[in-house]
């Protein structure tokens, strides 16, 4: 049988002494009760309990009441806490690669990151970067495609981004930055009052969704699509080399087999709700939602080939991933091209 070998150790590692049960803590980098985001994770914690019989509690606590948000990594890497959940590109200081793992301007979509991943040596290539700081990664969600944001100027043209001051995180405010513009980072509690008091002239937060629970719409007129700088982004649960170790073969595979769900599950919800969002945003509150000009995305597309191939001199492990990352990128979307698509294309009436 397939997989027989690796399947009977684990049958042999767990007999020996089945009765062994794991606490475990987790942290996340998400308030707590953020939709979609923490509810899967503690929904996830749930599920490890019951599919384990109950030999492997993870008590999780969501960012701020163990550690803050941006210390989950740390926590996993020295092993204060066994598992936590973010977004890779929080740790963009830390391992400047890692960010491919979330996402990239012009990067890929869901479904080209999860055949990266599984299939295309992303995952490989993660767990290679996260290795030195004990970490083992699993995608663990994904936001599909973000919106472009929030803005109370029509952007027509790329000199519209210039002098703009935006609430865009990571590679995507370098980007902006390049474009003229300035990109400010705000957590999520501070985006609302400064959008509201001018303080910012835009924003980008995640998609329709999280975006009407945060009340955008009331502070800005024109809301953008699509989010060329979020175009897929993952999430990761993380787990410490060692407590990983300790674990029983088959509670590593239940791990693997949660984390692999919950993967799919929140993408799953984040497409679904956003489509109800959306449409909440357009009747109800009469949201103006406008494309970005073709020429600006052209623009954008070639100042992040820029800010790319900038980080790339900087770090030989950056350099490794954006290689496999572009070529997997270039064969996905040709692809793509004969299936989504052209599938796609032919929907239109
Ligand atoms: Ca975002």
């Amino acid at each position: 049988m397939l997989g027989c070998d690796k399947e009977c150790a684990s049958v042999t590692a767990t007999t020996e002494n089945p009765t062994k049960t794991f606490q475990w803590k987790m942290v996340t980098t998400w308030p707590p009760n953020f939709p979609i985001f923490q509810e899967a994770i503690e929904q996830m914690s749930k599920d490890l309990e019951m599919m384990s019989n109950g030999r492997l509690k993870v008590q999780v606590f969501a960012g701020g009441e163990l550690v803050p948000p941006l210390e989950t990594f740390n926590a996993v890497s020295q092993g204060s806490v066994q598992m936590g959940h973010g977004a890779a590109y929080y740790w963009a200081g830390k391992v400047p690669a890692a960010q491919f793992m979330s996402a990239v301007p012009f990067g890929m979509t869901a479904k080209g990151m999860n055949a990266w991943f599984y299939g295309g040596g992303g995952l490989e290539l993660w767990r290679k970067i996260y290795k030195d700081f004990n970490v083992i990664p699993f995608p663990a969600g994904n936001t599909g495609v973000q919106m472009g944001g929030w803005f109370n100027k029509k952007i027509e043209k790329m000199e519209d981004l210039k002098g703009l001051k935006m609430r865009i995180p990571g590679l995507g405010g370098k980007v902006l930055a390049k474009a003229g513009g300035t990109p400010v980072l705000l957590a999520g509690g501070e985006i609302y009052t400064a959008l509201e008091r001018g303080t910012i002239d835009a924003t980008e937060w995640v998609g329709p969704f999280h975006d009407e629970r945060l009340g955008l719409y009331r502070a800005a007129k024109y809301y953008y699509y699509p989010g060329w700088h979020e175009p897929g982004t993952t999430l990761e649960l993380i787990v410490n080399a060692k407590a990983w170790e300790e674990l029983p073969e088959d509670l590593k595979k239940i791990v693997e087999v949660a984390a692999r769900s919950s993967n799919q599950w929140m993408y799953s919800q984040f497409e679904a709700f956003n489509i109800k969002a959306l449409r909440e945003l357009k009747e109800k509150y009469k949201v103006e939602v406008l494309p970005f000009p073709p020429a600006v995305l052209k623009e954008l597309k070639q100042l992040t080939q820029q800010v790319l191939d900038e980080e790339a001199v900087k770090d030989p492990a950056f350099k490794e991933v954006y290689d496999s990352f572009t070529q997997f990128k270039t064969d996905n979307a040709a692809w793509n091209l004969i299936s989504d698509d052209a599938y796609n294309a032919a929907l239109q009436p």
